[in-house]
């Protein structure tokens, strides 16, 4: 059996369009291209089919009623809307928002955008496994904190959070529930109303969809959210997103969404076994690998690991042949060690060190083999060339050495 390589394990970067979702949409490229909102002819009613049945389809899969999605481009637009929104709409009864310091960058961004605008942000810290701690959460809501933003669960740790306790605890503390989902969904069960939630971001390419596509699930009843749009124009999505819609898009996250919620379990007892199979052929291969985040609510197609003693480049170089993220980013200047990791204790040296696997349903337990031994091959070829590995194989605690600096 050969392997074709590279392997894509970078299934929370985005997942490869499922087949059935392209066939789905090619028809409102060309015979059917008609723009939603044109009312006097067959063109438009074809192409409002069409968003009316994905706009079913989004809902369904979170237990929302159709009226409460607005398509957007992404998850980044969803949570810009939903943050900045009801940052505006509600301004008379407070500028006081919560959130954490594990967010994604689509969240941690608008919210400092705020900042500078007058408004306050409490910033929730997390325990050594992602983990918030929802006594400190409650003990941050004030009389005039609007809005809660806490996603679903991490994108870099797979760390889930308890969104129904915490959409209970702002229910009953009048406060707004947004949290962003784009890793859940597909992946773990969501519903709007039993877990408690106000506003959820969503992103098609993350389960199997196109690129450039999303929606934002905005409650309608028990309350009401109203928000402010981020564009005027012409009042498209109940004046929440004007702009016309991307119907071939909006069609294909319909497919996309209808098949994560048809084939949900299937997709992630697939995940988890090849996610796990992973897993422990790396720890049994290199005992001393150190697996981030909770282990217990996580993601389950995630496993974000660090290998001491090697730096984590010279790894993603090394095991060229599959396609991961590494716990480092590249900023246009420096390599900076990823703040998610940091913000859960770990040093510089073990965030550099640390590698993001996310399978997918395309995977094959064949491919995840093929990485097992790629890493631990890699991993102690590179260990060999480490200084610090020697000294720790020849007994030094490395914890108590002292080093001269230059
Ligand atoms: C990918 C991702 C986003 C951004 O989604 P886009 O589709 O790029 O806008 C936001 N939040 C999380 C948690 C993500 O994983």
């Amino acid at each position: 059996m050969t392997i074709k390589t590279p392997i894509y394990m970078d299934n929370s970067a985005t997942t490869q369009c499922d087949p059935r979702v392209v066939d789905k949409m090619v028809r409102y490229f060309a015979e059917d291209f008609g723009n939603a909102a044109s009312r006097n002819h067959a063109f438009g009613w074809q192409a409002e089919s069409a968003v009316d049945q994905a706009r079913e389809e989004v809902a369904l899969l979170l237990g929302a009623h159709p009226k409460e999605i607005v398509f957007t481009s992404g998850s980044t637009e969803a949570n810009n809307l939903a943050i900045k929104g009801v940052a505006e709409m509600y301004a008379s009864k407070g500028r006081h928002l919560i959130s954490c310091v594990t967010e994604h960058k689509a969240v941690i961004d608008p919210l400092k955008h705020l900042e500078q605008q007058g408004y306050e942000v409490t910033w929730l810290e997390v325990d050594g496994m992602g983990r918030i701690d929802l006594e400190a959460l409650r003990g941050a809501i004030r009389p005039d904190t609007i809005l809660v933003s806490l996603m679903a669960a991490n994108n870099e740790t797979g760390t889930a959070h308890p969104i129904a306790e915490i959409g209970a605890l702002c229910k009953e503390r009048g406060v707004l529930f947004h949290t962003d989902a784009t890793q859940v969904v597909g992946r773990m069960p969501i519903d709007v109303q039993s877990q408690g939630i106000d506003l959820l971001s969503l992103s098609a390419h993350k389960f199997y969809g196109p690129k450039g596509v999303g929606a934002l699930y905005v409650r309608r009843k028990s309350p009401r959210v109203r928000l402010a749009p981020l564009m005027d124009g012409g009042g498209h999505e109940r004046g929440m997103r004007s702009g016309t819609l991307n119907v071939p898009g909006i069609a294909g996250m319909g497919e996309a969404a209808r098949l994560a919620r048809e084939e949900f379990d299937q997709n992630v007892a697939k995940v988890q076994a090849l996610r796990d199979r992973l897993e422990q052929g790396i720890l049994a291969g290199l005992p001393d690998a150190v697996v981030n985040g909770d282990t217990e609510h996580r993601l389950p197609h995630l496993s974000n690991i660090s290998f001491p003693y090697v730096e984590g480049e010279s790894m993603i170089m090394g095991i060229k042949d599959v396609a991961v993220s590494s716990g480092s980013a590249c900023t246009s200047a420096s390599l900076e060690p990823s703040y998610v990791l940091k913000s859960l204790g770990l040093g510089d040296e073990l965030a550099h060190s640390s590698i993001r696997f996310s399978v997918g349903r395309f995977n094959t337990e064949e491919e995840v083999d093929f990485v097992v031994d790629l890493v631990v091959r890699e991993v102690t070829r590179l260990r060999e060339m480490s200084p610090l590995w020697e000294m720790v194989q020849e007994g030094i605690d490395l914890s108590k050495v002292k080093w001269t600096h230059h």
